[in-house]
């Protein structure tokens, strides 16, 4: 893509959730033409203070870009939005889809484009703070290259393979950290069981593999909700028999009050109820 502002891509961003707000503001703040949509039209209006177009709806969004990216709930809301923009789209438009929604609907979401218009499935590995940053890993599945710098202002760019193969890598992934920030709070609980100083047993967990996860746990930098988690544990189990994740959903759905919450927040009363 051409970095001359007079050539540049035009791009239309869907969705200003938690997410969201911070990966436009990026390509705001990059200086790229932006159009920017959300259900909830509050939360566009900080970009129009900013200097982007709003879209009245998702199809008005869409309607002159050259790029789309999307960064929505779960595959519901992408599906819903998707059907609503598709008429609006231009042959040459490339949809790029950076919310978490699994393989399956990634590849859905590209069959149901209009001829021409091209599917990158992009989601990211990494929340708010990082987003805000643009140190997220993008995990891109499909023909990047043409929006390859796009995606760069987001972060590091992995390419992973054909159209739902970064939706596949980040199911992966992220059933990974939060199996894994499940098992390091029950750490820190069984620590407190046993009477050990609490920074006794974090100093042990920083020495030890799951240095990262304790680092994940102790954050208060990240909104990743708790909501979500549970949704991309659910994405992962649809895929294969896995025990453990059964396990670690019912850890999630456990605490309705947390619902909304940083993940985080779940290790916190795990521990606090040891
Ligand atoms: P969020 O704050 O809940 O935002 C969700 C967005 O989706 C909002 O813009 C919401 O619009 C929109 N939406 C939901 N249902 C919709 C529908 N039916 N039609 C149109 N728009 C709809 O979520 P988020 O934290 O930004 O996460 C977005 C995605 O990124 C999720 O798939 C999540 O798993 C993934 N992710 C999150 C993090 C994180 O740390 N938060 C990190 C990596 C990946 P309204 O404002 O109108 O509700």
């Amino acid at each position: 893509m051409n970095d001359n502002r007079g050539d540049a891509p035009r791009i239309a961003f869907l969705g200003l959730g938690l997410m969201g707000a911070p990966m436009a503001r990026r390509l705001l703040d990059a200086g790229c033409p932006l159009t920017v949509w959300n259900r909830t039209s509050a939360a566009a209006q900080p970009f129009a203070a900013a200097g982007a177009a709003i879209g009245s709806s998702a199809a008005e969004a869409v309607r002159e870009a050259d790029v789309v990216f999307t960064m929505l709930a779960d595959p519901a809301a992408v599906a819903e939005v998707g059907a609503a923009m598709a008429p609006a789209l231009r042959p040459g438009t490339i949809v790029v889809d950076t919310s978490s929604i699994g393989p399956d609907a990634a590849r859905a979401a590209a069959e149901r484009l209009p001829a021409g218009v091209a599917y990158v499935d992009a989601p990211v590995m990494g929340s708010v703070d990082k987003a805000a940053a643009g140190e997220l890993l993008v995990l891109a599945g499909g023909d990047l290259e043409p929006v390859a710098e796009l995606l760069a202002h987001f972060g590091t760019v992995r390419a992973c393979g054909p159209v739902g193969s970064g939706a596949a890598l980040k199911a992966v992934l992220i059933n990974a950290v939060i199996g894994g920030v499940v098992l390091t709070a029950e750490a820190l609980a069984l620590g407190k069981s046993l009477g050990l100083p609490d920074d006794l047993v974090r100093d042990g967990l920083a020495a030890s593999p799951l240095a990262g996860l304790l680092q994940r746990v102790s954050t208060t930098t990240a909104h990743y909700p708790v909501t979500h988690a549970a949704k991309d544990v659910r994405l992962a189990s649809a895929a294969a028999d896995l025990p453990l994740a059964r396990t670690v959903l019912d850890r999630l759905l456990a605490y309705p009050d947390l619902a909304a919450k940083d993940l985080a927040v779940i290790a916190d009363r795990i521990v606090a109820e040891a």
